[in-house]
């Protein structure tokens, strides 16, 4: 992204808000401060890369103090800018206070171009960044902890936690440093699937709700509905194949960087993936799909859910008159532009906000530094004593009933819940509840234009809350 556009996110981010302040009754001081960015930490660094010394230049942008650590991920992408970390950090905060997550917001980016570098140089970049963070005393598990974003996976949070132990082992606390590790390095179960699990209940909840379905003019539930993916990222491959498998939608396109296909019946989204990573990361040339002339196009198909998955200002000004999709889920963040939206509203289209949709990230992050500070895994206490609870009702009922049980359902009724099964009933409960919030805000509140401001309301009047707990604004 250029800076020009760059800019424009962050002016867009803060368009966004300053619509839905209009919407409170906060006062201006109290909005000025939630709005604006509380610290942000500018790097440049040397790292030897093969025979040179090659300056990097990073960031860390803590928008909101008022909740302790903050939360958010680190991109490495070449075109992260200041602006663009700082508007990536705001989103942040109004994301936790949405789904309930106690952080304030933050975010990270180094800019590079992270295929262009070994593992072993990836490993020095990410060590060295981490250092600095450590210097500035810019990480921490009750001061600012950071996650996977574009470009950055497990691998790079467990060189970050390990980094960060061989400065303070001595932190019996260390793991909650850092979220989104491998799981045998403190890491937790379905972390990575998360943000596209999330997105899948986020619209899921929306298409089970009469209301909304009837101002789309579409039928009740997410089975069947087309949907057209933008982005084959960690997000947008576990959205479509969770879409798919579990929600039974049809996936008619699915855009990437290399091009984009279509095929009205839906496309096998797991066979697509495998395809994908034999064919030397290519989805063009799969078997019974047509290509489309531009990666672009598949955001104007008409359809009845598209997904960006991919980058900010995806959906402009400029192409927003030709989008035809009867609702947008923003998976990745800051896909629409405040232009575009303006256009989009005004075609009926529903738009849910990335600041809800893609929360499932950090609410499963949010498991996770829960997971590290209490040492233990979730389940562990109880799993055995519910499994016998279970059980013994089981046979109490065979019992009484005189009738017995086949094996496979005893043992589908007496199983306790193992670390997968309460990350993802939690993840869906947040979803859920954070979901019926927003569309309570947008229902009583005529006046609101979409789910975007409503979102919004809700995370100024939870924020402005913890303030008035603070005793900052009466
Ligand atoms: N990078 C993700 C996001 O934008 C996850 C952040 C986290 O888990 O802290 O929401």
């Amino acid at each position: 992204m250029s800076k020009a556009n760059a800019e424009s996110f962050l002016g867009s981010v803060n368009r966004n808000f300053d619509k839905a302040a209009t919407y409170t009754e906060l006062p201006k001081g109290i909005l000025e401060q939630i709005k604006v960015c509380n610290a942000v930490y500018e790097m440049k660094f040397p790292v030897r890369i093969g025979d040179e010394i090659q300056v990097i230049h990073a960031f860390r942008a803590q928008h909101s103090h008022h909740r302790l650590p903050t939360k958010g991920g680190i991109r490495y992408n070449e075109h992260v800018d200041k602006e663009e970390v700082e508007a990536l950090a705001a989103l942040m905060t109004y994301k936790c206070a949405i789904v309930d997550v106690p952080f304030g917001g933050a975010k990270g980016g180094v800019k590079i171009n992270p295929k262009l570098y070994s593992e072993y140089q990836l490993e020095r970049i990410t060590r060295r960044y981490t250092t600095e963070l450590i210097r500035k005393n810019f990480i921490g598990p009750g001061i600012d902890v950071p996650a996977p974003d574009y470009g950055t996976g497990s691998r790079e949070m467990a060189w970050i936690y390990d980094t960060y132990l061989s400065f303070r082992g001595g932190d019996i606390d260390a793991a909650g440093c850092v979220t989104g590790k491998p799981i045998n390095q403190n890491g937790i179960r379905g972390r990575t699937e998360a943000t596209g699990r999330g997105v899948y209940y986020g619209l899921r909840e929306l298409c089970d709700t009469a209301e909304a379905m009837k101002r789309v003019g579409l039928p009740l539930g997410i089975a069947g509905k087309t949907v057209v993916i933008q982005g084959l990222g960690n997000v947008g491959s576990y959205t479509g194949s969770i879409m798919q498998l579990e929600g039974k939608a049809r996936i008619i396109a699915v855009s990437e960087y290399e091009g984009a296909i279509y095929r009205e019946e839906g496309i096998d989204f797991e066979e697509l993936l495998r395809y994908r990573a034999s064919n030397k990361g290519s989805i063009i040339g799969f078997p019974g799909t047509t290509a489309l002339s531009s990666r672009e196009a598949a955001l104007e198909l008409e359809c009845d859910i598209l997904v960006p998955a991919a980058l900010e200002n995806q959906i402009t000004e400029e192409n927003a008159p030709r989008v035809k999709a009867k609702i947008i889920g923003e998976a990745a963040n800051g896909p629409v532009t405040s232009g575009a939206e303006e256009i989009l509203l005004k075609k009926g289209v529903l738009i849910v906000p990335d600041m809800y949709l893609n929360a499932g990230g950090v609410t499963v992050s949010y498991f996770e530094w829960l997971k590290n500070l209490s040492h233990m895994r979730f389940g562990r206490m109880e799993k055995r004593f519910d499994s016998n609870t279970y059980s013994n009702f089981v046979g109490l009922i065979e019992k009484l009933t005189q009738q017995s049980i086949g094996e496979r359902e005893r043992e589908f009724l007496t199983r306790g819940a193992d670390e997968i099964d309460l990350v993802r009933s939690g993840l869906e409960e947040t979803m859920v509840t954070s979901f019926q919030q927003i569309w309570e805000t947008f229902r009583q509140n005529p006046k609101i234009d979409g789910l975007r401001s409503a979102a919004f309301v809700t995370a100024l009047d939870k924020i402005s809350n913890d303030y008035a707990n603070l005793g900052i604004f009466p």
